[in-house]
């Protein structure tokens, strides 16, 4: 499949620093995949040139690039410069990917529908399932209170699911809890990682979820684990670190050992790009090319 349009896309990331980023590898794994020809640059933009970012916008806006992904620390940097949010990146009130509509200049959250797609594709729930049995609202605890957290607990409280997010600062789990009230009608509590022993403890809740949000257990870090040494994972629950890489981490590895489903946070990170790759295109991501191009990169760090 070849474009004969002659057109050559032009993508790209917002952020700093950049590292190791697997966006490069999933996009030009999606141009290959559609026949298209194009690049992906990194703009990595250190905060003393925070300004910077006016100019590498309006190169949007002017259609001069097609799209860009943003990440940390410019997620929400961004906000104030751009036309329009979707509802999602308002919702969350941080965005990680950008296009032009007739040079409107629009904001996206992908993470969000990227985390329930893949949880969907996993677990096999649906909204309208009574699940559990019981046929109570499911609950998850999400372990973490920053961009991701926001985004996981966001798209979980909007698909009708009772959240506890474990902050290690209460006062930024209670900012998350605060900032989404008004688009999620489900119950949100929050409480710090000291809490946890009792609140598992608790016959109530029961957890359904149990989702990673935190950066632990990242490569190189690979032996550390958010969940408290000597707690018992809850039962029955199905677990979902963010983390891709290692692909099977601490926290991962426990939770396969306790009999628990359990999966990394690559279909995740996949999905999320594939979502942008449609806004910015409007063809249809293929999305087994981009998860062949994520599996190389992590067996490649794995086998360094
Ligand atoms: P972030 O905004 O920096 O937030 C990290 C959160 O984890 C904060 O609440 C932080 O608390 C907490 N935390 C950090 N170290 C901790 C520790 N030792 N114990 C307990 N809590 C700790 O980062 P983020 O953007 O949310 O990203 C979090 C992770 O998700 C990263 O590993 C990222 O790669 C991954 N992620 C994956 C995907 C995907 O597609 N799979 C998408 C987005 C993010 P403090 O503020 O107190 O440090």
């Amino acid at each position: 499949m070849t474009d004969t349009s002659g057109k050559s896309w032009h993508f790209g990331l917002l952020g700093y620093p950049l590292g190791h980023s697997f966006s490069p590898h999933l996009q030009t794994a999606a141009l290959l995949g559609t026949g298209l020809a194009g690049k992906y640059h990194l703009y990595s933009l250190p905060p003393e040139e925070v300004n910077s970012i006016i100019d590498l916008l309006n190169l949007v806006r002017s259609g001069e690039i097609d799209g860009l992904n943003v990440t940390i620390p410019y997620k929400q940097v961004v906000l104030p410069h751009l036309d329009e949010l979707t509802s999602t990146a308002a919702g969350i009130g941080a965005v990680n990917t950008i296009f032009a509509r007739a040079g409107v200049l629009v904001g996206d959250n992908t993470d969000a529908p990227a985390f329930l797609a893949d949880l969907v594709s996993k677990t096999g729930w649906r909204r309208d399932d009574p699940y559990p049995a019981t046929g109570k609202l499911p609950v998850a605890l999400v372990l973490g209170a920053g961009g991701a957290a926001r985004a996981v607990v966001y798209a979980l409280g909007q698909a009708g699911w009772h959240v506890w997010v474990v902050a290690r600062r209460i006062e930024q789990g209670r900012e998350l809890l605060f900032s989404l009230r008004h688009h999620i009608s489900q119950p949100m509590h929050t409480i710090t990682f000291d809490g946890l022993p009792v609140l598992c403890a608790a016959v109530a809740p029961k957890f359904d979820l149990l989702v990673n949000a935190t950066p632990v257990g990242m490569s190189p870090e690979v032996t550390h684990s958010p969940w408290p040494k000597n707690l018992d994972y809850p039962v029955n629950t199905y677990v979902y670190d963010l983390v891709y890489n290692p692909p099977e981490t601490a926290f991962l590895r426990a939770a396969s050992a306790s009999g628990l489903r359990a999966t990394n946070g690559l279909g995740m990170l996949v999905e999320q790009a594939a979502l942008a790759f449609e806004h910015w295109t409007g063809r249809t991501a293929p999305r087994g090319a981009m998860h062949a191009a994520a599996i190389r990169i992590t067996d490649g760090d794995a086998h360094a």
